[in-house]
């Protein structure tokens, strides 16, 4: 777990970003604001798949263009590549994600010409940017990864990942309100990674932040239901968001959230926290 975190800006929860690691290489979904020091503390921490500035981290995936799962972008076009990247970054997601991606090479133009001319000149920085649809999105010798809509909202392209590994399966959810595509992609899951919010909070939001939050993400007791019929192997919990925004200053939920899908759901739950490995 290299971000557990929502847009409020928690020193201690990066923006939303995780890792898959296969036979010494890293898959990454989502980047978050924080993505690339995380994945260095993580390189400290042994993950040395990452590689030193982690420069091998060359395969990326997004659920959605929400900023606080993107403002991590030009950090991970640009940082890997400074270390000594040389291949280009591949990465996968809604349609946007090209136009995102042109403009953030434009944004920074100044420097990318600056850095490959002259005595230290680099390899020019290449992105391959891949609009997805549902289905079957990549595939190599480690992983297949397959897109599936969910519903975050009505006006935005949202995906959740089923990641298929010669040893497990990992479902992400994404942003998402409970929807039949998660369940019908959950199946033999070893490990579901699913936003969640908590109750407790949401009975005291208002209305409009209430409707908001049942269009756009899954409550706690939403999440036990789903984990009731689709009985992953281990439920990890991250993305807790706050009903009604959450003041600057609110504190963490994950223990009323652990407790909340307790109350319905028997099999094994966690939070994940930045840094995490499952
Ligand atoms: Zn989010
Ligand atoms: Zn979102």
């Amino acid at each position: 777990m290299l971000g557990t975190g929502t847009p409020r800006p928690d020193p201690d929860r990066s923006g939303p970003a995780t890792a898959i690691v296969v036979n010494g290489t890293p898959y990454l979904i989502d980047f978050g604001p924080g993505v690339i020091r995380r994945a260095a503390a993580a390189y400290d921490n042994g993950v040395t798949a990452f590689g030193a500035g982690v420069a091998n981290l060359k395969t990326a995936f997004l659920t959605h263009l929400h900023s606080d799962h993107t403002m991590g972008y030009p950090d991970l076009i640009f940082t890997p590549w400074l270390m000594g990247r040389r291949e280009p970054l591949a990465v996968y997601g809604p349609k946007g994600l090209k136009a995102m991606t042109a403009n953030v090479l434009k944004a920074w133009e100044i420097d990318l010409v600056v850095r490959t001319i002259g005595g230290h000149a680099r390899p020019p920085c290449e992105v391959d940017a891949h609009e997805i649809s549902s289905g079957v999105i990549y595939e190599d010798h480690n992983i297949t990864v397959t897109a599936f809509p969910v519903h975050h909202g009505d006006d935005l392209e949202a995906y959740g990942f089923r990641i298929e590994t010669p040893d497990r399966t990992i479902v992400l959810s994404g942003d998402t309100s409970p929807t039949q595509s998660l369940l019908d992609h959950c199946g033999g899951c070893d490990v579901l990674i699913h936003e969640v919010y908590p109750l407790s909070t949401f009975r005291t939001a208002s209305p409009a932040w209430q409707e908001f939050r049942r269009s756009h993400h899954t409550s706690s007791k939403e999440l036990a239901d789903i984990a009731n019929a689709v009985n992953p192997g281990l439920l990890v919990i991250y993305h807790h968001s706050n009903a009604g925004g959450g003041g600057p200053l609110s504190g963490d939920t994950e223990g009323v959230l652990l407790a909340e899908i307790r109350e319905d759901y028997k099999g094994r739950v966690v939070g994940g926290h930045d840094l995490d490995i499952f």
